[in-house]
């Protein structure tokens, strides 16, 4: 059969799954449309949509408290359906056995679709999560970047002709690992759906996608949207559920490779229940990054960078620089500049546009928050910004800074996930490097200072995954992004994603 007679099928056959419907414009901001949301959002099992046997989860709108749709619990029948349905994709060969061109070309359709959407999605994931619109038109438009280095992908996937001597003809070869369990977070739904998706599919691997609970609606559109790029049916698979529905799906027998983001918690009972088949895993974990300023930085630069390092998404980012360490030569100027910039920061319903710090993603997340914000004040902390709730609807805190608390407090040391910063002082360039690598976290770390020798000198001694300098939060597709000690294993993003969706093979052959 042809390839483009597939694709066409599969076109038609997608076009009448749910995220098709006429735009609605009541109850959101001027010049937002609304998206069509189905009163029941169905997930995707092989070629079908399905709502499942088990339970609903509710889909609240965190700003309003308004329930959005809900999503079916999957349960141990619909995570053998899924998983047998990527099984037999992966058997029949009708992902991987095609060329690395017809793989590049419907990843690049898949891109070229998500962006004639990337509005839509940009709504959904507002509405779904609560981020302001102009951080998920950003997170939105990473993951389509994502999507489109990754079509490149499968044609660099090559193998090493190893010198063997003259009578052995040795090489490699990377070949995709199976069916891989993709298990997401609710803080950035459909940027890291597109990141590991687009990873899996150009090593050739099928997968089943595990959205949060809170936030499952950018990757179910992620999934339709690839059967309408021409990805065959049952490649990619989505089961909605909870902890329970992850739990079954990464313990799968069928499960080749798992790639998790989430919690440290979490994660290291993926690891475990991995263990048990010995499957490999990627984990992105949590952070709590320090953002060092130095006596020479640019001290205007900080100050436009750094409410956005941890205020931003309200503070749900993994990398969110929560721990400023800032030289007690400039720690009075900083925080009286500062102060009032976090003040000022505009909270809201991120869909009114122009908003910095948008809800917690749901009413657990904020009393979370809250709990730290007490647990600050009994440790002794200073509340320089911030430090309250919001009351309803909508599940919001306050941007926080706290002061005065020492490098062992719980809020200086755990990581929070709200819109709390901590401040702790040094004198000494080696003193800097000891607070910010006593964590047991690695994920992220920001540098500022004008001198290029401590820049350097700083980045090599951070025990982080990733390094910015006088910058912060910049991501790039072909850029690796992951942690080192309990914030992960392996990396997303850049040709390590796409590599750790396969197995190097070795092949001698005697002459
Ligand atoms: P979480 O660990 O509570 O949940 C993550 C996912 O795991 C969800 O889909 C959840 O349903 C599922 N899950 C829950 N229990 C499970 C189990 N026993 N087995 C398998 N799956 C299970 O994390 P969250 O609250 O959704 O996300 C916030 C966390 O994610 C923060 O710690 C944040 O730092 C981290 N994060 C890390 C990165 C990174 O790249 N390092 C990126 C984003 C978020």
């Amino acid at each position: 059969m042809a390839d483009t007679a597939v694709i066409t099928s599969v076109i038609t056959a997608a076009s009448t799954n749910q995220y098709e419907g006429e735009p609605m414009t009541t109850g959101v901001a001027p010049g937002v449309t609304r998206p069509r949301i189905a009163a029941e959002e169905p997930m995707l099992i092989g070629d079908s949509w399905t709502c499942g046997s088990g339970g609903r989860i509710a889909v609240l709108d965190p700003a309003t408290e308004e329930l959005l749709t809900t999503v079916g619990l999957a349960g141990p029948a619909e995570v053998d359906a899924a998983v047998a349905a990527a099984m037999a994709a992966h058997r029949d060969g009708r992902w991987r056995g095609r060329t690395p061109e017809w793989r590049r070309d419907v990843l690049a359709r898949l891109a070229d679709l998500a962006e004639s959407r990337a509005e839509e999605l940009a709504v959904l994931e507002t509405l779904d999560n609560g981020k302001p619109i102009e951080r998920a038109r950003g997170d939105v438009a990473l993951g389509i970047a994502a999507i489109r280095h990754c079509a490149g992908a499968p044609a660099r996937l090559t193998g090493a002709v190893q010198p063997a001597g003259t009578d052995r003809h040795v090489y490699t070869s990377r070949e995709p690992v199976g069916p891989a369990a993709l298990v997401l977070p609710w803080n950035f739904p459909f940027m890291i759906a597109a990141w590991k998706v687009s990873a899996a599919l150009a090593a050739g691997c099928p997968v089943v996608v595990k959205p949060a609970e809170q936030t499952p609606l950018t990757a179910l559109r992620l999934a339709a949207l690839c059967l309408d790029a021409g990805v065959p049916a049952g490649v990619v698979d989505v089961l909605t559920g909870g902890g329970s529905t992850g739990a079954a799906l990464v313990a799968h027998p069928g499960i080749a490779k798992v790639s998790f983001t989430g919690s440290t918690e979490v994660g290291r009972s993926v690891m475990a229940a991995a263990a048990g088949r010995v499957t490999p895993v990627t984990l992105e974990l949590g952070g709590k990054s320090p953002n060092i300023v130095f006596a020479d930085a640019d001290l205007d630069r900080v100050l436009t960078t750094l409410p956005r390092t941890v205020f931003a998404h309200s503070g749900q980012m993994c990398t969110a620089g929560s721990r400023l360490l800032v030289h007690r030569s400039v720690r009075d100027e900083v925080l009286e500049r500062l102060v009032p910039l976090v003040d000022a920061l505009p909270v809201g319903n991120g869909l009114t546009g122009g908003i910095t710090v948008g809800p917690l993603v749901s009413a657990v997340q904020r009393d979370r928050v809250a709990s730290y914000l007490d647990l600050g004040r009994a440790e002794g902390a200073t509340v320089l910004a911030g430090g309250g709730v919001r009351g309803g609807p909508g599940f919001f805190v306050e941007p926080t800074v706290l002061t005065g608390l020492g490098a062992d407090a719980r809020c200086v040391r755990e990581e929070i996930f709200g819109p709390v910063l901590t401040v702790l002082e040094f004198d000494t360039d080696d003193e800097a490097v000891a607070l910010a690598n006593d964590s047991e976290y690695g994920l992220a770390a920001g540098i500022w200072t004008s001198d290029l020798a401590r820049a350097h000198r700083t980045a090599a001694a951070l025990e982080a995954g990733t390094v910015w300098v006088n910058t912060y939060n910049e991501f790039h597709p072909a850029v690796p992004f992951g942690g080192v000690k309990q914030s992960g294993i392996g990396r997303d993003l850049g040709d390590a994603a796409v590599e750790s969706f396969t197995e190097l093979k070795s092949v001698t052959v005697a002459l």
